[in-house]
């Protein structure tokens, strides 16, 4: 310790480092001493800026490594100026641990020699609350032989930085998590806003290119924007109809109201739906499925509409072909059965004021011309008649073909008299010659009327009246018209309830029996045939007529069946026979017109005959006249046939019909049966009361007969007067209740046998029995 001159007052306190240097000549001989002194606190002032910040001791050392001054500068001294500036600091500090004198010492001298100056990290020689590692920077201090040694711990040291990049870090992280949200949020929306764009591209390409007419207007209605298939559709580029209403559209075919309606719609916001019917610029009508969708913007005002056109003009028209044709009969162009119980149903639901007639027309013998002529002269007839109606017929009359030969007509008037007038001139009409290819022929029609009451009366109703009449006039000769009353309706129903039960008797094999009325021979009173004649007595026990059934099975064609059932039926019975006294008896079968039109009857009774071996002279068809008039080849045929087989024929009620001679000369029919109608009239006509009285009739057809060699049979005698005049006229045989009413087989066969057993017995027993 030495003087100090900078600082005599407080010299005590001042720990001076004396410095003392030899001065050499050039032989090297000392020739003086430089004695200075060094405060130490000009090192301390030197590294206050590190120390008053940082954990740090500073020491002077000499260059041979010992240590000159740790003294005031040491680190506790460091510490509390570290710690007095920093008071606010406390925590800071309190973690700061003092340096313990406990470095090695000399280790810099190790790195002196190669550089006068430098840094190194060496660890601190106890760790016990000791800092791990110790920076340590040396520097010499040439010309002075003194080394500056500063020692920093380097974790204290470090602490502030830690701190520091602990906040910068925790800053760093926070603002990472906000760039990362903030980031993704803007890159949601500019995707959104993307996507959006895309859409919208996508979008408009898709208008642009659909194949639906688009055009788009303000809000007052001015077209801003059409797309190709518009053009397409229509004929008008956009260019040529910007800013214009789209009236030029109006193909004229809706009213105005029906585009107010549209307006009052999409102007209030909402979407408009419809078909339209538009005009093109070449004046085409395309049929369209307009959408107008109204656009709203923020206010929900409108801003713009979208009109959509899908052209439905082909599928509209295909569709209006389809309803055209269901609604139509294609060959005459009428409206067909369905449009007439349509229009039928809308007509009765009108005013009650006038006369509404329903008129059902049926063409006479039609299907004869469709057999000899062929279908395409039926079709033909069928254009022909339908034409010639239609010129007839009063304006307001609609005209329907209900299928095959049968027309409808409806018919008003305010005169039930216009109504007559105005079928007779259809009947008029109708009758007209008619031409096809080279033939010329005629055709009538037979005419069915009734009158519909609005309200009262249903289509399906009258339609049936109308049947009734057209039957009605068929029945009455044809070409005539009938028209329809209650009376008709009964019998209609009566027919219905006789087919059904018919129907039901043939398929359960219960209701159908076979009677039998005895034939008598005129000379000795002996039965020695028998008449087949059909009963029916129905599930309630009720016996129908034949009289009845018989023509209403005619009718519905189920007569053929029936006859199938007698037939198998009589020969079954037959076969049954052979061991009675009916072993050898005749029988006569009535066989009806439609069978002998429509059946191979002759066939089927051969058929059975042989099946059962029963000899075909056993058996006598009876036919009608009506069955002669037809001029059929069917039944002509059938005739022969039978006739051939041996099959007896023979004319049944003869004289109400109108056969021609000559036709029935031809036949060849070997028995004529006078109609009961002529015999019951016998003995009752004073001669002079008519020209030609019944009597007169029976003696000309015996006559007739003679000459054709026929034998004549009597049927409906009644009585002994009849009797005995038919004896005198010299028929051939007899039938009647006076001898036998129709009977079972039973009582047959017991009446044929007591017959038998009173063979030498004089007549009048029999007569009475
Ligand atoms: P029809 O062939 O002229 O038969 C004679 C009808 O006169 C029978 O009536 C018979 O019972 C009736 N009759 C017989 N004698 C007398 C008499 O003395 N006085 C009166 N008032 N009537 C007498 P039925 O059995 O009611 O038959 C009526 C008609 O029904 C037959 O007339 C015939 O046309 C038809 N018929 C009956 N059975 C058959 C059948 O199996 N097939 C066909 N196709 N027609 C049949
Ligand atoms: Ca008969
Ligand atoms: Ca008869």
């Amino acid at each position: 310790q030495g003087r100090y001159l900078g600082d005599i007052s407080n010299n005590s306190q001042t720990s001076h480092l004396p410095v003392c240097i030899p001065l050499h000549d050039p032989t090297g001989d000392v020739i003086a001493t430089i004695t200075g002194s060094i405060n130490p606190d000009y090192f301390q002032e030197l590294f206050r800026p590190a120390h008053e910040l940082n954990p740090v001791r500073v020491e002077l050392y000499s260059y041979a490594g010992q240590k000159l001054i740790a003294g005031r500068i040491d680190y506790q001294t460091a510490t509390d100026a570290f710690a007095t500036d920093l008071t606010d600091k406390k925590d800071y500090s309190k973690k700061i641990a003092p340096f313990t004198d406990n470095l090695a010492d000399t280790v810099f001298s190790n790195y002196l020699p190669d550089s006068e100056f430098g840094t190194f990290q060496q660890p601190a020689k106890h760790t016990n609350s000791q800092p791990d590692q110790i920076i340590t920077s040396y520097r010499s201090t040439s010309p002075l032989p003194l080394v500056v040694n500063v020692h920093l711990d380097l974790k204290r040291g470090l602490a502030a930085w830690h701190k520091e990049l602990k906040v910068i870090l925790t800053v760093f992280i926070a603002l990472a998590f906000a760039i990362a949200i903030g980031g993704s949020a803007i890159a949601l929306s500019l995707l959104r806003k993307y996507r959006m764009e895309g859409q919208i591209r996508l979008l408009s390409s898709a208008i642009s290119s659909t194949a639906n007419a688009v055009f788009i207007t303000d809000n007052q209605g001015y077209i801003q924007w059409t797309n190709k298939a518009f053009e397409q559709l229509t004929g008008w580029p956009t260019a040529t109809i910007a800013n214009r209403t789209p009236s030029f559209l109006n193909s004229g075919q809706h009213d105005k109201a029906f585009f107010q309606h549209l307006w009052q719609r999409i102007t209030a916001g909402n979407v408009w739906r419809g078909q339209v019917t538009n005009k093109t610029r070449d004046g085409r009508h395309v049929i369209v499925d307009q959408t107008i969708t109204p656009i709203l913007d923020k206010e929900g005002c409108v801003s713009n509409f979208i009109a959509v056109h899908e052209d439905v003009t082909l599928r509209t028209k295909a569709e209006r072909q389809v309803h055209y044709l269901a609604q139509h009969d294609p060959l005459t162009g009428l409206p067909n059965r369905h449009s007439f119980s349509l229009a039928l149903d809308n007509w009765l639901s009108g005013p009650v004021i006038i006369s509404k007639a329903v008129l059902l027309v049926d063409l006479d013998h039609f299907k004869t011309i469709n057999d000899t002529l062929g279908h395409q002269a039926g079709d033909d007839v069928l254009c022909q008649v339908t034409q010639r109606m239609q010129t007839i017929l009063p304006e307001q009359a609609q005209l329907f073909r209900l299928g095959g030969d049968e027309f409808s007509i409806l018919l008003e008037a305010i005169d039930l008299n216009d109504i007559i007038h105005a079928v007779e001139a259809l009947l008029e009409q109708l009758i007209r010659p008619l031409e096809f290819e080279d033939s010329h022929f005629t055709l009538s029609g037979s005419i069915g009327i009734t009158f519909g009451a609005a309200g009262q009366s249903s289509a399906s109703v009258l339609l049936k009246q109308a049947d009734m009449a057209m039957y009605k006039a068929k029945h009455s000769g044809r070409n005539t018209f009938s028209v329809f009353d209650e009376n008709m309706d009964y019998m209609m129903q009566r027919h219905v309830e006789l087919e059904q039960g018919m129907r039901d008797a043939l398929a359960s094999n219960r209701g159908f029996k076979l009677a039998f009325q005895p034939v008598i021979r005129a000379s000795d009173l002996k039965p020695v045939s028998a008449e087949v004649l059909m009963r029916w007595q129905t599930d309630d026990g009720q016996w129908v007529s034949p009289g009845e059934f018989i023509p209403v099975a005619e009718d519905i064609g189920l007569i053929l069946e029936l006859g199938h059932w007698q037939m198998e039926q009589l020969t079954t019975q037959m076969r049954q026979w052979q061991a009675t006294s009916l072993a050898t008896i005749n029988i006569s079968l009535n066989v009806s017109p439609v069978q002998l039109a429509r059946d191979d009857i002759a066939q089927r009774l051969l058929y059975w005959l042989n099946h059962y071996g029963i000899p075909t002279s056993r058996i006598t068809v009876e036919i009608t006249e009506t069955a002669l008039m037809g001029h059929s080849n069917k039944v002509a045929g059938n005739l022969a046939t039978l006739r051939n087989q041996g099959v007896q024929i023979s004319i049944d009620d003869f004289g109400t019909g109108y056969s021609s001679l000559s036709y029935i000369s031809e036949l060849d029919a070997q028995v004529l049966k006078i109609d009961a109608s002529f015999v019951q009239k016998i003995g009752q006509h004073q001669k002079s009361s008519k020209v030609v009285n019944e009597e007169e009739v029976i003696l000309a057809t015996i006559g007739l007969a003679r000459n054709l060699n026929m034998a004549v049979v009597a049927e409906g005698v009644e009585t002994q007067v009849q009797l005995e005049f038919l004896q005198q006229a010299g028929v051939d045989y007899l039938q009647g209740y006076y001898f036998a009413k129709p009977m079972f087989e039973p009582e047959l066969l017991c009446f044929i046998e007591q017959a038998a057993q009173q063979n030498t017995e004089p007549k009048s027993e029999l007569q009475g029995s």
